[in-house]
């Protein structure tokens, strides 16, 4: 339908609802007498007009976009109107947020590219046009987020679908082989139009969690480069404001994040909306957590505190209530096999869906054990296997009097901070629940073991050996705790003064 006349169809939709010509501030007294079902229409309505408008707005931005870049330096279209940049002219001219403003500009950027519009530099305003014939045919080619413009045109996503779409998928990788990087376009483009087309029964932000989890699936090498950078970025910081109040900064990496969540989640379920429950006791614990007097913030706060004091001897029960907080991280065998094989690969967090590299859902097997589910394409389990590979508390035991901590070359954690890292690979055949194939290792030291490619290999009863990645040195033989081993072997030859005096 042509543009206008699809606009003035969104017209004539209100002014049948609310009659022709009325003073703007007629409205709230007309519409309190209107019936449910036309004040919805009304919604709709309103809102049709606006994704109409929105969109001229859009393809606006983009043009002007074009002719705002730095290159053309004060005689900028934004630049000549006083502002250093489009976002700041937009948010002036519409009253927007500094994010949405710059929204506009990535949507008409965008939007305008993938028309392969020529972004001549508008008539006359300037001088530095593209010499004609610059665009080859290779350069000419479609961007992959052109199947989002012409969704966006034809009304069947909205902006915010758009750009979480746009954002979610991100770039795709570079590479110099040019006909790998045209089929890797073809790929974004392909799953940018299946995106696009899931849009009308999705929710904005199911929409941007599905397009991270389909970017990640695409560029699994990426998806642990992201994860690495998140993981890189992690902080505590503890601070004294003003009034004397101690404040926590903490920035969390992907699985220190989940573990939060777990952890506040179990705890605080009943008061967000979480499963009923039908044991009378969880559900009077539920009943005196929904009436407690403190706020959500304060419980949070409380909760946290108590874990940290509790430490790792609490009983989870006593701290968490019903549920014991943890993750579960899932990942399919194809992936499973790809990251033994040493090929990039991803898993997903049970809980919120996202993905994480496929040497974390290893790293977790290791420590927490794993189960096997048979499922089909369309996601229905068909079999589920039995649970495998956990080592139980008395092995954990014999782990750390063996051990004594974290066996990693300088490493001091003890025994309550480690978790039992399996060296027999992580593949189907599970490996031996063994204690002479497991090894204590720290939080940090178990996930650059995995993460990092690092391997640990003991023959029989001999040395445990840590194999750095290749071309990071020779491998190293992990000693245990040295206080233990004269605990078991006292010292051998005794030294002179240790001998009984003759
Ligand atoms: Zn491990
Ligand atoms: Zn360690």
């Amino acid at each position: 339908m042509a543009f206008f006349s699809d606009l003035g169809e969104h017209v004539a939709v209100l002014r049948g609802l609310l009659g022709a010509d009325i003073a703007a501030d007629a409205l709230p007294g007309i519409m309190a007498a209107l019936d449910d079902d036309a004040i919805v229409e009304i919604i709709s309505g309103a809102s049709n007009l606006i994704r109409a408008a929105e969109k001229v707005r859009i393809v606006a931005s983009g043009v002007a976009a074009a002719r705002s870049t730095r290159e053309h330096g004060h005689g900028g279209l934004a630049q000549k109107r006083g502002h250093n940049s489009l976002a700041a002219l937009i948010q002036d001219l519409t009253g927007a947020t500094r994010a949405d403003a710059v929204k506009h500009v990535r949507l008409g950027e965008s939007l305008l590219a993938g028309m392969g519009a020529a972004l001549d530099d508008g008539a006359g305003e300037s001088t530095d046009a593209a010499p004609a014939g610059s665009l080859d045919a290779e350069v000419a080619a479609e961007p992959w987020h052109a199947p989002l413009g012409r969704a966006l045109l034809a009304g069947t996503i909205s902006s915010a679908q758009h750009d979480v779409i746009l954002r979610g998928l991100g770039e795709p990788p570079t590479v110099d082989d040019p006909d790998a990087s045209r089929h890797i376009a073809d790929v974004w483009s392909l799953a940018a139009e299946q995106l696009a087309a899931e849009a009308g029964e999705r929710t904005v932000e199911e929409l941007a969690k599905a397009a991270r989890t389909v970017r990640d699936r695409l560029d699994p090498e990426g998806a642990g480069r992201r994860f690495d950078e998140r993981f890189e970025r992690r902080s505590f910081r503890l601070g004294t404001d003003s009034d004397g109040i101690r404040r926590a900064s903490i920035a969390f990496d992907d699985v220190g994040g989940a573990w939060m969540d777990a952890i506040l989640d179990s705890a605080l379920r009943p008061r967000r909306g979480g499963p009923r429950f039908i044991d009378p006791a969880e559900k009077e614990r539920a009943e005196q957590l929904v009436a407690d007097p403190r706020t959500n913030e304060q419980l949070a706060y409380d909760l946290v505190l108590d874990v940290l004091r509790a430490g790792a001897l609490a009983e989870e029960k006593t701290v968490f209530g019903t549920r014991q907080a943890g993750i579960r991280v899932l990942i399919t065998a194809d992936d499973r096999e790809a990251h033994a094989d040493g090929r990039p690969a991803i898993g997903l967090l049970e809980e919120s869906q996202t993905s994480v590299p496929a040497s974390l859902a290893a790293q977790h097997a290791c420590d927490t054990g794993g189960v096997e589910c048979t499922i089909d394409r369309d996601g229905n389990p068909l079999r589920l296997g039995r649970e495998h590979r956990l080592y139980t508390a008395k092995q954990r035991l014999t782990l750390a009097l063996r051990d004594g901590g974290c066996r990693w070359r300088g490493c001091d954690r003890p025994p309550s901070y480690c978790e039992a890292h399996h060296i027999d690979h992580f593949v189907a055949d599970h490996g031996r629940t063994d204690v002479d194939r497991g090894i204590l290792l720290c939080r940090y030291h178990h996930m650059q073991l995995h993460h990092g490619g690092w391997r640990i290999t003991r023959d029989g009863l001999g040395d445990f050996v840590l194999h750095p990645p290749p071309g990071r040195g020779d491998p190293l033989t992990l000693a245990p705790r040295l206080t233990l081993r004269y605990a078991w072997a006292g010292i051998d030859p005794p030294p002179r003064r240790f001998l009984p005096a003759a």
